[in-house]
């Protein structure tokens, strides 16, 4: 047993929290060449998958995880195609901006992103995950980087001790809805994205 969903006796272990808890399992492409080189671990992807099947197997509430980032937005919406058709069991699943801490920072050339593109480039996941009858939610993006449309699916997701608004923020209609931004990223990147909405949508 080496301490991984995707052994059957490991996965047995936690039978008795069936139900009571949702694990949220990272998943970054729906191939192991995108999946293993985002963890930097060859055989990943298929570890996932494993593990992701022995706990659905098992009957465990599944949440799948991807964060945006240039390594994984060019496949954003295969990778959702891929959760619908392999992962039907899964009850939730996050698409998240990162955030620029630890590995992330240092590897920044590697997975930086416009987030003036960001909202074009994950609305067709979005669409096809949630006609499809999935629970989708977006995490840790601005409102007012998202286009309207994809608004609702947006999460107040970062927390309180982390989270951060920019100057204009202030005059933004939707600033209680919205999660702003990580405390890690720096206040003239803030401020060169806050857009404020001036009125809630009809
Ligand atoms: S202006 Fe600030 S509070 Fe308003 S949507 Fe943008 S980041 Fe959120």
């Amino acid at each position: 047993m080496d301490g991984k969903f995707a052994d059957r006796a490991f996965a047995a272990i936690f039978d008795d929290l069936r139900g009571h808890v949702v694990w949220a399992i990272p998943l970054y492409g729906e191939i192991s060449r995108i999946h293993d080189y985002v963890v930097q671990s060859d055989g990943a992807f298929v570890e996932t998958m494993n593990g992701l099947h022995n706990l659905a197997e098992r009957g465990h509430r599944i949440e799948v995880r991807t964060v945006l980032h240039a390594q994984t937005l060019p496949r954003i919406e295969r990778l959702a195609q891929f959760i619908y058709r392999n992962l039907p069991f899964v009850e939730h699943v996050t698409l998240m901006g990162l955030e620029p801490m630890g590995l992330a920072r240092s590897n920044m050339p590697l997975l930086e992103i416009n987030p003036a593109e960001l909202s074009v480039q994950i609305a067709s996941a979005i669409s096809f995950l949630h006609q499809a009858g999935m629970h989708v939610s977006v995490y840790n993006i601005p409102l007012c980087t998202l286009e309207p449309g994809l608004r609702p699916f947006a999460r107040k997701s970062i927390s309180d001790w982390k989270n951060e608004y920019a100057s204009a923020c202030g005059a933004c209609a939707v600033k209680e809805e919205c999660c702003g931004f990580f405390r890690s990223t720096s206040t003239k990147w803030r401020d060169g994205i806050a857009a404020p909405i001036l009125q809630h949508a009809a």
